[in-house]
């Protein structure tokens, strides 16, 4: 799974990092990134989660 990012729907608003902290992150620059574009198995529960969460469905995956 490929976790892809339309940046110009994202608000910065780390719903997706409360629902997977190991794969997104905000940083200093009030930027979303994500850590890992191609997580695990075992973080799918997780990376779905956050996806679904998204207010501004900026959040996809392609298998
Ligand atoms: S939940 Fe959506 S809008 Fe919020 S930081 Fe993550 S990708 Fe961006």
């Amino acid at each position: 799974m490929k976790i892809v990012v339309d940046y110009n729907l994202c608000e910065s608003n780390a719903r997706c990092v409360e629902a997977a902290p190991d794969v997104f992150e905000i940083r200093d620059d009030d930027r979303m990134y994500i850590l890992n574009e191609n997580p695990a198995v075992d973080q799918r529960h997780a990376v779905d989660t956050a996806v679904a969460n998204c207010p501004r469905q900026a959040l996809r995956l392609e298998e």
